[in-house]
This record gives C-alpha cells, sequence and structure tokens, in this order.
C-alpha cells in the first residue's frame, strides 16, 4: 500500500454539479454539469469569457453557496448538504477568499483588516485572551506580503496592489488550506498583478497551499500547473502549462 503515498490527493472536488439560478419566472442555467478535482498542494487556473460561471463554480467550491444538483467533496467526504452552520465552519477553516477589488473595510488599517476572520471566529472574550498572539501573527503575514510598512494604513490610502496584498494577508490570517481567488489581478496594471502571481505562485510553491484561481487573462492563467475552461456549462481541461 506504499503506492498510495505517491498518489496525488483529492483536496476539493466538483462532481456533475449543475446552477441553475431562478430570477422571478427565469431559470438562468449556468453550470450543466461540471467534473473538477483539486489536488493538495495544486495551482488551478478556471478561464472562461465573462458570464461563463467562474465565480460561480468558485462560489460553490468555497461553500459559499450551493449546488442545484452534484456534490461538492472537501478531501472525500460531501460537504455541500451539511447543516448551513457546519458548512459556514467549515469555509472558515478550511478556505481563504481574494478577489478582483479586494473586499476590505474602508474604516480599519490594514492590520485590523487582516484581523477580521480571526475576530469573527473567535467570541468576544478569546479575541481578546489571545489579542497579543493573533497580532503578532497579523504582523508575520503582513511582513510576508510586504506590507509591513503600512500597518496603520487605511485602503484608500493604500495602491491597488498593496490593496491585494491586504486581503492575501487577510486570506492567510486564519491558516487555510485552499486559497480561492477571483481575478486576483483583474484590476491592476500588469507589473502590480505579476507581484501578487509571484505571491500566490511561493504561498503555493513555499506553503504547499492548494490553489484555484479565476481569470480572463490567459498569460496569467499560463502561471498556474494546470487550466481548465468553463463554455456552455462545462468544463474543458486545456494543456498543463
Ligand atoms: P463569470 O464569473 O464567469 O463572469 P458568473 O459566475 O458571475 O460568471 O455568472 C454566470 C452567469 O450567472 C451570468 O449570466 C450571471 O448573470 C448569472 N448569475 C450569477 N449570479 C447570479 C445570481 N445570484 N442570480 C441570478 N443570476 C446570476
Ligand atoms: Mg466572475
Amino acid at each position: 500500500m506504499t503506492d498510495s503515498i505517491l498518489l496525488p490527493t483529492e483536496h476539493v472536488s466538483a462532481t456533475a454539479v449543475e446552477k441553475t439560478y431562478r430570477t422571478g419566472q427565469h431559470n438562468v442555467p449556468v453550470l450543466r454539469g461540471v467534473e473538477m478535482s483539486v489536488h493538495r498542494g495544486e495551482f488551478v487556473s478556471i478561464i472562461g469569457q465573462s458570464g461563463s460561471g467562474k465565480s460561480t463554480l468558485l462560489h460553490l467550491m468555497g461553500l459559499l453557496d450551493q449546488p442545484t444538483v452534484g456534490e461538492i467533496h472537501i478531501e472525500g467526504q460531501r460537504v455541500d448538504d451539511l447543516p448551513a452552520a457546519t458548512r459556514d465552519e467549515l469555509r472558515n477553516r478550511v478556505f481563504g477568499f481574494i478577489f478582483q477589488f479586494y473586499h476590505l473595510l474602508p474604516e480599519l488599517s490594514v492590520l485590523e483588516n487582516v484581523l477580521t476572520p480571526l475576530m469573527i471566529r473567535e467570541s468576544a472574550l478569546t479575541y481578546w485572551k489571545r489579542k497579543k498572539e493573533y497580532r503578532e501573527k497579523a504582523h508575520a503575514i503582513l511582513e510576508q506580503v510586504g506590507l509591513s510598512h503600512r500597518l496603520k494604513h487605511r485602503p484608500s490610502e493604500l495602491s491597488g496592489g498593496e490593496m491585494q496584498r491586504t486581503a492575501i494577508a487577510r486570506a492567510l490570517v486564519a491558516g487555510p488550506q485552499i486559497l480561492l481567488a477571483d481575478e486576483p489581478t483583474g484590476n491592476l496594471d500588469v507589473e502590480t498583478g505579476q507581484g501578487i502571481m509571484d505571491l500566490l505562485r511561493s504561498l503555493n510553491e513555499d506553503q504547499g497551499l492548494t490553489i484555484v484561481m479565476v481569470t480572463h487573462d490567459e498569460a496569467i492563467a499560463q502561471q498556474a500547473h494546470r487550466i481548465v475552461r468553463l463554455a456552455s456549462g462545462r468544463l474543458e481541461i486545456l494543456e498543463a502549462a
């Protein structure tokens, strides 16, 4: 059975996933039977035209939404049918999310933004007791993403690249296993976007973080281990990068 150690282990997967949005009397079928399996430590890009369902698929894998039909598995266990509270807990423990427009809270500093997942996860008492440890952790992660000189700045005082680095630090602070990134360079110039890609690649290579990234930019997508394309509600497997 030592052979099994050499097999890649499945980290998160979608099986026969369909998603239909219901708006008023209209049904909008977006995903029509998606099969996708992401291995532990893999960096996968999802590409596809605007409206092809890339964000929808990412949200389903990250337990932000539920499929109409089909299943989501984490480490081989079905998770999409768990009670909402269990899914919330699992999401907070397993996934970190980053988005095109950063979604930082404007009234909080960089350090405070990074601490928000821990504030949400812990009770007020636990958070207060462990505040020093958490601040040190947030500080260390901000240093890792190259922002230790911006701790007290507000988002409005940051460049786009710095805002995305803050969002990445926030996604990492609770120690996720899987990073889900939705167009993380979509609002950045080429050079700044490449800096974010270099950071994501080093997180994948040095820390073994599994990354699933949505992008419509071929040059960005090519930097992952593998590219899949969404078209007509299904996934096409493309060549390895
Ligand atoms: P992409 O990220 O590839 O641009 P999305 O996953 O955001 O695509 O959206 C796919 C399709 O689903 C689009 O036509 C979009 O309008 C529709 N859609 C997305 N979210 C909703 C929703 N909450 N309600 C209704 N339609 C939606
Ligand atoms: Mg999208």
